[in-house]
């Protein structure tokens, strides 16, 4: 069942909400799988400045947690063709 979850970016102090089921096969963390437009949608409000090397593919910067868990932020969405 899809959650909100939001993820932050200690650098520019941003946060984005995505809508997307929340994985958790592995104990105590959680997952999620977003798809490519939620990660370009989540590097444009996080990081939206060009050149910007404060993040990586998703623009998050800091710990991401979900109901307090270690959220791992799984982006093979952008190498699957
Ligand atoms: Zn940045």
């Amino acid at each position: 069942m899809p959650k909100l979850v939001t993820l932050t970016n200690d650098f520019h102090n941003s946060s984005v909400q995505l809508r997307l089921p929340v994985l958790q096969h592995i104990y105590g963390q959680c997952t999620i799988y977003p798809s490519k437009s939620q990660i370009a949608r989540a590097k444009r409000v996080l990081c939206g400045t060009p050149g910007c090397t404060c993040s990586n593919d998703v623009g998050t910067r800091g710990k991401q947690t979900v109901n307090g868990l270690p959220l791992v932020v799984d982006v093979s969405s952008l190498i699957k063709s």
